[in-house]
Formats: structure tokens, C-alpha cells, sequence
């Protein structure tokens, strides 16, 4: 058992009793994860919502869980995600009145900056334009271009917008964060709130999208957001596909007023063979793969939570329901 991560007063004898249900939309996935389990958990009991064991489960593992998840598992006391968003769980589960918590990384934060950084270095130094030359055998030298007159402009300045913004201020990028909230971040400049938020865009060569996906954050990547952004800038989304309005960031692109976007998630994932972003000029697809914690960090959370659960400890990364995130 790896107790590494797990707090030593929250693995009792008791801790035996612990059964996760593990509730996702990819059997794949689930078995990855259960047979990780059986190798560094064997103590806790482990089952799918199919399984006749998922009555007696008290944590259900979530990614996408089927709606009907408190039915087959009417014994359980927390949804835990295993991921950093929770806007999977859907309205049913996120106001069942159970707990919800999820996934907080340091691995994930590193991975996160990881890609955001390949993005802004592939248009800061016009490495997108170097590539484009090459399918024509075209040799064009383009000015380099300072990383301090390549403005980032970061939504969402929490664990992951946070750390990033921080980070790429920190290696001489003007950043500035817009978040719900006024934040205090060393060399980043903060805006808060609608009132705030066209002065924000304004300033933005690349705008990153680290948005929890709400009713007030769907779609928000639309016309009217692109429009306020400076001519020639760079859209990277990283959130959730649904923050996108597909067809006004094509038009934006079209229209040659946006230079490129940077797309790693998708209203519909895998993004299908015919959506028309695969071909649209200015736009690199990634398979959502911009930052994940690793299956050991998701699994001792999960098991920590669950303890901490089972024990009536306060639970680690709670998510605030009101706000969905
Ligand atoms: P957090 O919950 O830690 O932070 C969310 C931030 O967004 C907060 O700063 C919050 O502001 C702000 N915010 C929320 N709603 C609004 C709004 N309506 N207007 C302005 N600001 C708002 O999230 P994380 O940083 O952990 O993760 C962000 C998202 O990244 C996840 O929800 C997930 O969708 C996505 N993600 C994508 C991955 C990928 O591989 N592509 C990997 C991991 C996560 P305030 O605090 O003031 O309320």
C-alpha cells in the first residue's frame, strides 16, 4: 500500500471497510484505474456501477458517471472526480446533496504551464510561420520577437490559471489574469468581474482560457469576446470545449482577425472526422491532452478523501457547489 501521500492518523484498521465505485464513461479508463488500485490499495473494495458490489460502495471515482449513479449506489457519501474539473458530474449529481471534491495537482499545474508555454513560443517566435514556409520550400526570416511585447492574457487565475500566469510572468511575459474575484499575484496584472473584463481583453496578444466550464462560462470564447481582443492575437483553449461558439472562432480567423487558436478540448471528444476545425487554417488540434495528474495522484486523493470520509474528517479539495467549481 502506498501510504506516502495518505495522512497517518486517516489509516486505521477501519480503513478495510472503504468501497469506491469507479463511475466513468470509459471502461478503459476504470479498469486502469481499478487494477492500479489492486496494486496500491488492496485493502479498499473497488466495483463499477454495474456490479451488484456498487450498492455498497461510499466514493464514487467520476469522470462523465452515468446520471443514474445514486440509484445503482444508494450507500454512497462523496463523488470525487478524478479530474480537476467537476462540470462532468452534470446537475443531477453536482446537486445531490452530496459532498464533491476533485483533483489538485502539482504535476498538473507543471503540465499545464508546459503547454501553454509551447503555444505562446510557437507564435511568439513565429515557429507557425516557419512551418507554413516549409510545406512551400519558402526561406523567410521573421524579426524575433521579445518575450516582453507578447502579451498573455490568462482567464480563470486559479490552481492551474494561478500557476501559469505566475510562472510565465516570471520568465519576462506581461501578464495579465481575469477571474471572478480580484486576485494578488507577483507581476501579474489582475482584473476582476464584467466590469473589468473588455480592459482585460484589450490587452491580450494571447489570451489561455483556464475557465471552469458554468452556465456563466459557456460559450463564452464567442464573437463579441474575440472582437474586443487586439487584431492578429492568439486564442488557446484549454478549459472546455463548451467555452467555445465553434463557428464565430472560424469566422474570427477567416475574417483574418484572430492569427490563430490553439484548441485542446472539444464539445465532442474525439473531435469527429468532420468537424471543420481539423482543416481550418490557424487552428492546431490537440487530443485533450494539455495536463493530467498522474493515475498514483488521482488514486491517493481518492483514497485520502475516502478515509478522510469514512473517519468524519474535513475533505481535501472541495468543490464550492453554489459555484459549481
Ligand atoms: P479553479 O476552480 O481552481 O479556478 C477557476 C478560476 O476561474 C478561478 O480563478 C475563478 O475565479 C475563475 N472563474 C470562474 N468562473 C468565472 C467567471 N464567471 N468569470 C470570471 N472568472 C471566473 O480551476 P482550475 O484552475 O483547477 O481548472 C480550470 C479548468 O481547467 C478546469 O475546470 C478544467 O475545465 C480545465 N482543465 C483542463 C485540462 C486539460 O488538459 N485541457 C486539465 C485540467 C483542467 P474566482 O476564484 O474569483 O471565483
Amino acid at each position: 500500500m502506498n501510504t506516502d501521500t495518505l495522512t497517518p492518523a486517516l489509516t486505521p484498521a477501519s480503513s478495510s471497510d472503504l468501497n469506491i465505485v469507479f463511475a466513468t464513461n470509459n471502461p478503459a479508463f476504470s479498469a486502469r484505474l481499478m487494477a492500479l488500485m489492486a496494486t496500491e490499495y488492496p485493502q479498499v473494495a473497488v466495483c463499477t456501477p454495474d456490479d451488484p458490489a456498487a450498492r455498497h460502495a461510499q466514493v464514487a471515482a467520476c469522470w462523465h458517471p452515468p446520471v443514474d449513479l445514486l440509484q445503482r449506489c444508494p450507500g454512497l457519501q462523496l463523488l470525487q472526480a478524478v479530474s480537476a474539473g467537476v462540470d462532468h458530474l452534470g446537475d443531477i449529481l453536482m446537486h445531490s446533496g452530496l459532498p464533491v471534491s476533485r483533483v489538485v495537482d502539482e504535476g498538473q499545474q507543471q503540465g499545464m504551464l508546459e503547454y501553454v508555454l509551447w503555444g505562446v513560443l510557437h507564435h511568439q517566435r513565429d515557429f507557425d510561420l516557419a512551418l507554413s514556409n516549409q510545406q512551400a520550400k519558402i526561406w523567410q526570416l521573421h524579426p524575433q520577437r521579445q518575450a516582453g511585447r507578447m502579451r498573455i492574457g490568462v482567464m480563470g487565475l486559479g490552481q492551474l490559471g494561478g500557476f501559469i500566469a505566475a510562472r510565465l510572468a516570471g520568465l519576462g511575459y506581461p501578464v495579465s489574469g481575469w477571474a471572478g474575484s480580484r486576485k494578488q499575484i507577483e507581476q501579474v496584472h489582475c482584473y476582476a468581474g464584467e466590469a473589468e473584463r473588455g480592459t482585460f481583453l484589450s490587452s491580450c496578444d494571447l489570451l489561455v482560457n483556464l475557465l471552469p466550464l458554468t452556465t456563466a462560462t459557456e460559450a463564452i470564447l464567442d464573437a463579441s469576446l474575440f472582437a474586443e481582443l487586439p487584431p492578429g492575437a492568439v486564442v488557446m483553449n484549454c478549459g472546455r470545449g463548451e467555452h467555445l461558439n465553434e463557428q464565430d472562432l472560424i469566422d474570427a480567423l477567416s475574417s483574418g482577425h484572430l492569427r490563430a487558436a490553439v484548441l485542446d478540448v472539444f464539445a465532442q471528444e474525439p473531435l469527429p472526422k468532420g468537424n471543420p476545425l481539423w482543416d481550418q487554417a490557424g487552428v492546431i488540434v490537440t487530443p485533450h491532452m494539455a495536463s493530467s495528474a498522474s493515475g498514483q495522484i488521482m488514486l491517493a486523493q481518492l483514497v485520502e478523501n475516502g478515509y478522510r470520509q469514512l473517519a468524519g474528517q474535513p475533505l481535501r479539495n472541495l468543490v464550492d457547489i453554489a459555484k459549481g467549481y
